[in-house]
């Protein structure tokens, strides 16, 4: 196993930084075990998401762009099971960011459906408050009749008021009522409307600026997750072709 450390040396030095100057470096040859077989067949994913959230963390082979040609103008070239195990590992990389798209969209799905509730529970309390204020009003016009007839001018006057100032309660509930009808998600303003990258899982604002968009799908997870499904696709087809 091969530190981090160590590995960055190798990287800034050359990985013969440690063997004697009069000393012939060691002749590598791609089917050597610390080669790394990803790299041969194309790329190691290992790569892809170095500091972010699908960080692999670093890889302790050798990555070698003459030994990688040297094994494709080989004769052994997709001969070895190099390309299924690389198939064999990015899918399961697919698989993995696949269960947590699965996992986001539930997480949407139950977050609307919280919110749906929370409305409901809000047209109920709304519905139940206008219900109440429209008896009452009925009951206040039939108040003010008969104190009309009693020549109670005053009182009538009074409550004449009082059940102006319910109907225009009722109005305002009644506005607010239909105009979330409307635009039920827009109950709280901070709220977005998300949706899940079908690609690498990230969650993202729907209609969101030009410019963020943008910068998701040139981001490292994008990137790194496109590639390996393209990958993965290519590697069938040409396995299908052989
Ligand atoms: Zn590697
Ligand atoms: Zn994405």
């Amino acid at each position: 196993m091969v530190s981090y450390a160590s590995a960055m040396l190798d990287e800034l030095m050359g990985r013969n930084r440690n063997s004697d100057p009069n000393e012939k470096p060691k002749d590598l040859n791609w089917a050597d075990t610390e080669v790394c077989k990803y790299h041969l067949c194309s790329f190691c994913p290992h790569e892809l998401f170095t500091n972010t959230r699908a960080d692999l963390g670093l890889c302790n082979k050798i990555h070698d762009d003459e030994l990688a040609r040297n094994y494709r103008k080989s004769s052994k070239f997709m001969k070895m099971g190099y390309e299924e195990e690389f198939l064999f590992y990015l899918e399961s990389l697919v698989s993995e960011v696949d269960r947590r798209i699965k996992r986001g969209h539930a997480r949407l799905a139950l977050n609307a459906a919280h919110q749906a509730q929370q409305l409901q529970g809000i047209t109920d309390a709304q519905d139940e408050r206008i219900k109440q204020l429209t008896i009452k009003i009925n009951e206040a016009i039939e108040k003010v009749e008969s104190l009309g007839c009693e020549g109670k001018v005053e009182e009538a006057q009074q409550l004449m008021k009082q059940c102006d100032q319910m109907k225009e309660e009722r109005r305002l509930l009644e506005e607010f009522k239909t105009n979330y009808a409307i635009k039920p998600l827009n109950l709280n303003n901070s709220h977005k409307e998300m949706e899940v990258c079908p690609i690498c899982g990230a969650f993202l604002v729907v209609g969101d600026a030009i410019q963020r968009v943008e910068e998701h799908l040139q981001g490292k997870q994008h990137l790194g997750y496109a590639r390996v499904r393209e990958t993965i696709e290519n590697l069938r087809v040409s396995k299908l072709s052989c």
